[in-house]
């Protein structure tokens, strides 16, 4: 015979029903199919809550009618289907049950508390309920059917609520149940019996054990698990994308990631099908002609280190500690059998090498309980300060790396530990099963879910992702989401996930957690949003959607984004970014943001704050890590005014060639930034700084553009008309140098920077440097007598943008192969 058993997820409807009907008779016909059953879907959860709220004296009443509809609900439903079924002992059945449970609820009012044994008895309504209605639709096809009380034949011991059973007392009660596969039997799962004949529960999730139970006592030829996914995943499919489906499952390993939270199978359901030998294959009642996953002796050829990964969550962790530990014989074995009696059960044990203290972990529920016990036990010694308080720490998670293989591996633990740290995790205590099948990392609750992504994506899945969220969508912000757009599909197909979860600017702030859709109306979107950029707002998004790899791209050019850097990377982020604030503030914050940036192992990028998009932060610093020195530099920095300066020797003015730049885009918003020679400066004083120059912003001699006694104030468009003023000036300076052109450079010499305008004829290599091009010169130790030159063009958004998106790229984590 075969056991077939059905989750609650299978039943939650008529509809469900059926479908089991249909599934279970198939496997009848041919093998025999022994059923165990769990409620409908939430009924336990329901009736659990009644008790509680019953106990705590909150009415019941509502929830309570909810229930009755759900349960005759399911009755009338089938009835309107299936001829032949038999409803009305069902709705009477229900009635009973009901009736029972309602003066129960109210005795648990009075009394505001529920005995164990009561408790149990509730609970397991719902599975009583739902063998009832599966044998009506089984006797309505005609089919012989007989339930299975397991109060008569399942001997368990331990709490009422979580016992344990006696297999082999159990096999014996069932010499007279009928094996041969004639009748069909149906036994409700989660309820046993103690030796006083009393029900108990086998705790929650517990009828998958029920079903690895009942193929022992019937040496059932398989014992099959039909749930609402198509196997044992990797990873709970529901919450990692891109978990992936395992083929086999050895008992041990199943066992491993049942234990550590792999609610798809309750952890005590291997032991009894191990010990018979019975194989156990995990099915979809959803998706019947998916073969599973097989759970028996045999490994995978598929997949052969490590399995899966799963977390336990509401755990609270212990530390018992003080002199006391030390060398005292037995102090240890002390504390587990003061928790062991109180049926509290443990999930990890770790010992400090010093035995000065043990730490172990428990679920949250039992957690006040097990301190009290051991306040208790330990009087004296707390009295006499062997042992110090005994601390509890409350909100951890498990999380848990699981496999056979991982016996033979190396580095998979230094592997799993850089994972969390990548998820900017922190530990709070690890432990390795001697069993070397399994490894678990105990660390804050809230981070559970993330950490689980990113361990699975280091182990499991070459796909790296970049979580983005842009602030400021002028013209290089604008341009950049283009360039995005544009190669998302070609990134992906290169395993990197960049997908942009938010656009702020000044005004607006668009979050969506599916990522937004570059090519469809972002901009109406954004224009609707009322609050403007909150990076508290954007680091709960994060936490909320479980984002692994959050970068912020700043392309405002704005001091107050700039002042929030340190707290973007404290809240998780890189930061990338084109604008020159942060970099130009004063020095402090300048080291400070490189602290925080290595502290934090987060990415400050800044590539495209110095010459766009040619490659000059990150040559500079390979040099100077390789131990070079810059000597002297000089270079045109600027692309817009490398553009003016070119087209005033074409003949055109000062004023028009301005204009003409900021129509193209090459200015900054404010075309007096680049001509009162503020940008190059801050460009130089980036350069200087990153070649070791602890200089300020006023350090930097300016000559500027605009003279003295120009009258500069007023808006862009009052500052633009008066401009025509200085094209006589600037002509006159071109007549006055005969075969020469001007040039804005920006020089560092022997420490001191200069930033200015300068006539050269056409033996300067800054002659033909025009049009936009930017052309830097770094003269150093190790280049020269001819220096590191770095040329391209340098203006525009364009240029710019794509060299933003390599930034970008660069926050891909880094994975081990
Ligand atoms: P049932 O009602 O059938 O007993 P459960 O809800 O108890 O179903 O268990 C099935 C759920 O287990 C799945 O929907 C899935 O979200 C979860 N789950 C957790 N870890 C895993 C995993 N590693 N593989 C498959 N499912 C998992
Ligand atoms: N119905 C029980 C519960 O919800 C047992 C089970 O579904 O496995 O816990
Ligand atoms: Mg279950």
């Amino acid at each position: 015979m075969k056991v077939m058993k059905f989750g609650g997820s299978s039943l939650a409807d008529a509809e469900r029903y059926l479908r089991v009907r249909d599934i279970v008779l198939h496997t009848h016909t041919e093998k025999g199919a022994a059923v165990v059953l769990s409620a409908p879907k939430g009924v336990t959860n329901a009736l659990s809550l009644l008790v509680e709220q019953a106990v705590a004296g909150d009415p019941w009443q509502e929830l309570f009618e909810k229930l009755n509809m759900t349960l005759t609900g399911i009755v009338k439903d089938l009835a309107n289907e299936l001829d032949n079924f038999d409803h009305q002992p069902l709705l009477t059945l229900i009635d009973e049950k009901l009736l029972e449970l309602k003066q129960s609820l109210e005795g648990i009012h009075l009394l505001h508390c529920s005995p164990d044994a009561v408790t149990a008895k509730l609970l397991s309504i719902g599975e009583y309920v739902s063998v009832n209605i599966f044998s009506g639709i089984i006797s309505a096809m005609g089919v012989s059917n007989q339930i299975i009380d397991p109060v008569e034949y399942v001997l368990a011991e331990g709490d009422y609520l979580d016992s344990i059973a006696d297999v082999a007392a159990s096999r014996a009660r069932f010499t007279n149940v009928p094996k041969n596969g004639e009748q069909m039997l149906i036994m409700p799962g989660f309820v046993a019996a103690n030796e006083k004949g009393e029900k108990v529960t086998l705790g929650r999730n517990g009828s998958d054990y029920s079903a690895a139970i009942l193929a022992a006592c019937i040496d059932a030829q398989c014992c099959e698990i039909w749930t609402d996914v198509d196997g044992v995943y990797n990873a709970d499919p529901n919450q990692v994308d891109g978990a992936v489906l395992l083929d086999k499952l050895t008992y041990q390993e199943a066992m491993e990631l049942s234990y550590f939270g792999a609610k798809v199978l309750h952890p005590k359901t291997i032991g009894p099908i191990a010990q018979y030998h019975i194989p156990c294959l995990i099915r979809n009642t959803l998706n019947p002609s998916a073969p599973g996953t097989l759970i028996s002796t045999e490994a995978s050829d598929t997949w052969t280190s490590v399995k899966g990964i799963s977390h336990l969550s509401d755990i609270t962790m212990f530390n018992v500690a003080g002199p006391g530990m030390k060398g005292m014989v037995g102090m240890a074995s002390r504390v587990f059998e003061v928790i062991s009696n109180a049926n509290i059960s443990i999930s990890l044990i770790t010992q400090s090498s010093s035995e000065y203290s043990i730490s172990f972990c428990v679920h949250a529920k039992d957690a006040q309980r097990a301190k009290h016990l051991l306040e208790e036990a330990f009087v004296l010694e707390l009295a006499n300060q062997l042992l110090e308080p005994i601390e509890m720490r409350e909100s951890v998670a498990i999380v848990t790396l699981v496999g056979d293989g991982m016996r033979k591996a190396k580095g998979l633990a230094a592997r799993f530990f850089s994972s969390l740290a990548q998820a900017r995790v922190n530990i709070v205590a690890i432990a390795q099963g001697s069993s070397e099948r399994s490894i678990s990392a105990v660390i804050e609750s809230r981070k559970a879910r993330e950490a689980v992504k990113v361990v699975h994506q280091n182990f499991f899945s070459n796909l790296h992702t970049i979580d983005a969220f842009l602030v400021g969508c002028g013209t290089v912000g604008s341009e950049l989401l283009e360039q995005i757009a544009r190669q998302q599909q070609q990134l992906l197909g290169r395993n990197i996930n960049l997908q942009v979860y938010g656009i702020a600017n000044s005004k607006g702030m668009l979050l969506q957690p599916g990522g937004i859709d570059l090519k469809n109306g972002w901009r109406d979107q954004l224009a609707q949003r009322q609050q403007p950029f909150s990076l508290a707002v954007m680091e709960n998004f994060v936490q909320d959607n479980s984002l692994i790899n959050p970068v912020i791209i700043d392309c405002t050019t704005s001091t107050a984004i700039a002042d929030q850097y340190l707290d973007m990377m404290e809240a998780g982020f890189h930061v990338v970014t084109p604008n020159k604030k942060a970099n130009t503030a004063g020095m402090d914050f300048y080291a400070a943001l490189r602290e925080k940036a290595q502290s934090t192992r987060r990415q400050f990028l800044y590539e495209t704050t110095v010459g766009a998009g040619l490659p000059v932060i990150e040559n500079l610093q390979k040099l100077l890590y390789a131990g070079d020195e810059l000597t002297r530099f000089e270079g045109i920095l600027s692309g817009s005014l490398s553009y003016i300066f070119g087209k005033l020797e074409e003949g055109l003015s000062l004023s028009e060639a301005t204009k003409i730049a900021r129509e193209k885009g090459y200015t900054e918003p404010d075309p007096r930034d680049d001509l009162s020679g503020m940008d190059v400066a801050r460009k130089l004083l980036i350069m200087a700084r990153e070649s070791g120059l602890k200089l300020e912003l006023k350090d930097i001699e300016i000559e500027s553009i605009l003279p003295d006694d120009f009258d500069d104030s007023g808006s862009v468009e009052e500052f633009l008309s008066r401009l025509p003023q200085l094209d006589q000036l600037y002509k006159q300076q071109l007549e006055q140098n005969p075969g020469k052109v001007l040039r804005y450079v920006g020089s560092i010499e022997e420490g001191h920077c200069k930033v200015g305008i300068q006539a050269v004829d056409n033996s300067h290599p800054l002659y033909v440097v025009k049009d936009g091009e930017n052309a830097l010169a770094i003269h150093s130790h190790y280049y020269q007598p001819i220096p590191f030159v770095i040329r391209g063009y340098g203006a525009g958004a364009a240029v710019t943008a794509a060299g933003v998106f390599a930034d970008v790229l660069r926050t891909m984590p880094w994975k081990q192969e």
